[in-house]
């Protein structure tokens, strides 16, 4: 199991752990800049080295020879469906159960207002204060077309009252908080939530790819996440959308678009849906995005994720006690949960200074990032980030505040992403 990380912590000690990580290996299966060290992969997943020759491949053989042939020659009409069958097993889902299209908040949107419609009679949405901005967003506008309350809460025990009330439709959670690296119990949430006769749909943007999940078992009726993050896709890359198997055929999605038709080609005046997870696509996809994820999924597939997972924690637990005893004259407080259970693959600290403190990382080439108002955002991606960056990173911040190099005007103007 996970190594404690008690007394004082040694140079030597995070050297042999990474003498000792199997997981090691897969670090050269990625291209990553020299002196860097990456403490962003929650935001975006570095580039797995197999991705260029692949996309070259789709590019010069199947775009420029095949030409529109390669819609059947390449199978690219089924790369939804089959990219959709590799992230199945990474989030314990049935093949029948997932597809990779749009984005995760369009994919939000269209689950959202599926499960509402399931629940005629039922008048409210539930969802989370501190959920990601976009997905509140989208509950917000779904909420309004399908005239429901949207309640976004604070804690779970406004949960367990909003659903004693026996009017919630759904509720729209994410699993891990991006803020925070706060991680819910999903199984236990969504049994609540059945109990109470609602729908859940789950937001796995910072967890699908970093530890085991078991959609399926959990019976969760939806779920969505990206491909960029911890998927490792590339920017942009599409999202996945799960829909339990017992919605399948009994649910409509609201993007009714040719490709989610039953028989796209028929050119039918009529949409007639799909019964099968064909019909939560929308439009064409798009290919050229696919190419650099299915790389990923392909080699995400053969690796144990309960190895991730132990990694993960190891890593996280090694950054907090870090931290802990080598910086308490830095004035960070740690706001991410201490328990392992509880949290996700970050490690996220609050500072006055902390778009600055970022910055001056950043021209260190430590990659974190910052999170308004005053977030510090530590993400782990267990298949490059070795013991040794753990310990180098707290190096760095050490540096960076004794020297006041955080304190350079230039780290107060800030960038449009951030
Ligand atoms: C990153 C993230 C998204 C991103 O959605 P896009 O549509 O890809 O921009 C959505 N939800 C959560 C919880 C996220 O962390």
């Amino acid at each position: 199991m996970t190594k404690r990380f008690d007394g004082a912590l040694r140079l030597a000690d995070f050297e042999a752990l990474d003498a000792t990580d199997s997981l090691a290996p897969q670090r050269e299966k990625f291209v990553l800049p020299k002196d860097v060290i990456y403490l962003d992969g929650n935001s975006l997943g570095p580039m797995p080295s197999s991705v260029p020759e692949r996309i070259n491949q789709v590019l010069f053989d199947e775009w420029a020879q095949g030409l529109v042939r390669s819609w059947n020659s390449a199978d690219w009409v089924g790369a939804p469906l089959r990219l959709g069958q590799k992230i199945a097993p990474l989030i314990g889902a049935r093949d029948s159960e997932v597809a990779i299209c749009d984005s995760t908040s369009i994919n939000l949107f269209k689950t959202l207002t599926a499960a509402i419609a399931l629940r005629p009679d039922r008048q409210t949405v539930v969802t989370e204060k501190d959920n990601f901005p976009s997905d509140l967003y989208i509950a917000q506008s779904a909420g309004a077309r399908a005239q429901v309350d949207v309640e976004a809460i604070d804690n779970l025990s406004e949960l367990d009252r909003h659903l004693s009330t026996g009017a919630v439709a759904a509720v729209v959670f994410s699993h891990v908080n991006y803020r925070t690296g706060a991680r819910y119990d999903l199984g236990d949430i969504t049994a609540r939530v059945h109990d109470a006769g609602a729908l859940m749909i789950w937001d796995l943007a910072h967890s699908a790819g970093v530890m085991p999940l078991h959609l399926s078992e959990s019976g969760v009726d939806f779920a969505v996440g990206c491909g960029y993050k911890f998927l490792n896709g590339g920017p942009g890359a599409p999202s996945f959308v799960y829909v339990s198997e017992k919605w399948l055929g009994k649910s409509l999605q609201p993007l009714t678009g040719w490709f989610g038709h039953r028989d796209p080609f028929s050119f039918d005046p009529t949409y007639q849906p799909s019964e099968t997870i064909q019909q939560w696509l929308c439009g064409t996809p798009a290919i050229l995005s696919y190419a650099p994820l299915e790389e990923s999924l392909d080699q995400l597939g053969a690796i144990d994720l309960q190895a991730i997972r132990e990694k993960s924690i190891g890593l996280t637990e090694a950054f907090m006690a870090l931290v802990e005893q080598r910086c308490p004259h830095l004035g960070l407080t740690l706001i991410t949960p201490r328990d392992e259970s509880e949290r996700g693959s970050q490690v996220s600290y609050t500072h006055p200074d902390a778009y600055a403190l970022i910055q001056a990382l950043i021209d260190r080439g430590v990659i974190g990032d910052f999170r308004a108002p005053d977030v510090m955002r530590f993400g782990f991606s267990p298949l490059v980030v070795r013991y040794i960056d753990v310990w180098n990173a707290v190096e760095h911040l050490l540096q960076v505040y004794s020297d006041d190099a955080w304190r350079d005007p230039r780290y107060l103007n800030r960038s449009r992403v951030t």
